[in-house]
């Protein structure tokens, strides 16, 4: 863990927030390498929750939302966590991720739990009273409920079909931890699948399975995964039956991602309070039906954390330590590389060159400092799957050196074929 802390501030992925001012409670910066690396992952999930599929379409709901959202799902009741606080050294804990005793000085004089809401408020307008009150939203989930009724008469959808969302939640975190594991800031990646009430039970079977594999898809060993089942006393509120998908930490498994059977808690209790029908008609029954939901919900910063984690590989190159990302090309900060032997105009220029041929198809980076050597074991450290150098020779037979980063294996290529070359050796 420590080691991928100190990777991701060492080579621009990951920074604490504010730094020069000292940090600022556990929120983080994502630098140059680290904001191509949480793209790759939430496009990883459109291109398999949305571009592959003919069953779920998009959205991009306001952070910004109104108080009746979350009267109407209970946020405002019950979106809370048991906060205690130690009477001893006066740190405050999660009463539910602590053994009965304060993890800092150890005492067991601890107050009652009582509840903490989670929600961050704010007001949208010159007036700071009751009539501008606003919150943050805490989950992406609810956009996709109040637009159901919208989305499925504008696309002309009705069940079984999904409406996904990626974008930033925010929780006031009673304590945020383990890096960006849990922050008070944090993107999430949701669906919402609406389904006849009937087959519900089927579908979380399937997106179950189909969620596990994601990850197993994009490189995470499946020893390293693996599907919980809550008890029915973890369910929240709204969930007859929910699943987290958890990866190997290296504090234990924990949940990357929750599965949860919503029914139609979330669309009766909207169409309760705003007075709408939530509802689709079932041209079978002849029937007005509130379809059920089955929600994967997963973390875009949390994933990008497991991700890098199981990339993170150790082994030896001609006798000396290697630190390697062997991320899934898709993940991939950067695709290719491209290395002039040494600082010198003429191969300056064919560099040049070189990258004009392939950024139009792969984000590349162009790195010319330090040697040749150095220069791989960065891009080998941030994942970067090939690397292609220009060198003296390359002036004369117009040809360059692909180096792949996990076998280290060199192979010259012209550069006519360079473009058709990478993209044969890379899989995204
Ligand atoms: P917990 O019980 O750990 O607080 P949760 O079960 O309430 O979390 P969900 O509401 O199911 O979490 O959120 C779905 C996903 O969003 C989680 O699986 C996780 O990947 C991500 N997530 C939730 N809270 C955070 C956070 N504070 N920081 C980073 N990611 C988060």
């Amino acid at each position: 863990m420590d080691e991928i802390v100190n990777l991701c501030k060492r080579r621009g992925i990951v920074f604490p927030s504010a730094e020069i001012y000292g940090g600022f409670r556990s929120t983080y910066d994502y630098g140059p390498i680290g904001v191509q690396l949480l793209r790759n992952v939430r496009e990883a999930w459109w291109r398999s929750m949305v571009q592959l599929r003919d069953d779920v379409v998009g959205l991009d709901a306001a952070i910004l939302s109104s108080p009746k959202i979350w009267e109407a799902s209970g946020h405002i009741d019950s979106f809370a966590d048991p906060l205690v606080d130690c009477r001893q050294c006066h740190e405050r804990w999660r009463e539910d991720r602590i053994a009965g005793s304060c993890p800092a000085c150890g005492s067991k004089d601890l107050t009652e739990a009582r509840a903490f809401n989670l929600m961050f408020s704010t007001h949208a307008g010159p007036v700071e009273d009751e009539s501008t009150l606003a919150y943050l939203r805490p989950e992406t989930a609810q956009g996709m409920f109040v637009n159901f009724s919208l989305v499925a008469t504008t696309l002309r959808r009705s069940p079984p079909f999904g409406i996904a969302q990626v974008g930033k939640s925010f929780r006031n975190e009673i304590t945020p931890q383990n890096f960006v594991f849990r922050t008070r800031e944090f993107e999430q990646m949701e669906m919402e699948y609406f389904v006849p009430p009937e087959d519900a039970p089927k579908w979380f079977e399937y997106w179950c399975e189909e969620r596990l594999q994601w990850y197993v898809d994009l490189g995470i060993p499946k020893e390293k995964l693996r599907l919980r089942h809550h008890g029915p006393e973890e369910l929240s509120h709204y969930a007859v039956q929910t699943a987290d998908v958890e990866f190997e930490f290296p504090w234990g498994f924990d949940e990357l991602e929750g599965v949860a059977n919503r029914t139609d808690y979330d669309l009766r209790a909207h169409a309760a309070a705003s007075g709408q029908r939530l509802e689709y008609f079932d041209p079978v029954s002849q029937d007005h039906i509130v379809p059920y939901v089955i929600e994967p919900a997963a973390g875009a910063t949390r994933a990008m954390m497991a991700f890098m984690l199981a990339a993170f590989d150790v082994d030896e190159v001609a006798g000396e330590r290697r630190n390697v990302l062997r991320l899934h090309h898709r993940l991939a900060p950067y695709k290719v590389a491209v290395l002039p032997l040494s600082k010198n105009d003429a191969l300056a220029q064919l560099v040049s060159k070189v990258l004009e041929m392939l950024k139009p198809h792969y984000m590349c980076d162009r790195d010319v400092t330090q040697s040749i050597g150095r220069r791989y074991r960065r891009q080998d450290e941030i994942g970067t799957p090939l690397c292609v150098t220009v060198d003296f020779d390359s002036l004369e037979d117009a040809a360059v050196t692909i180096r792949e980063r996990d076998t280290t294996a060199q192979v010259r290529v012209p550069i006519s074929e360079l473009l058709q070359e990478v993209s044969g050796r890379l899989d995204c």
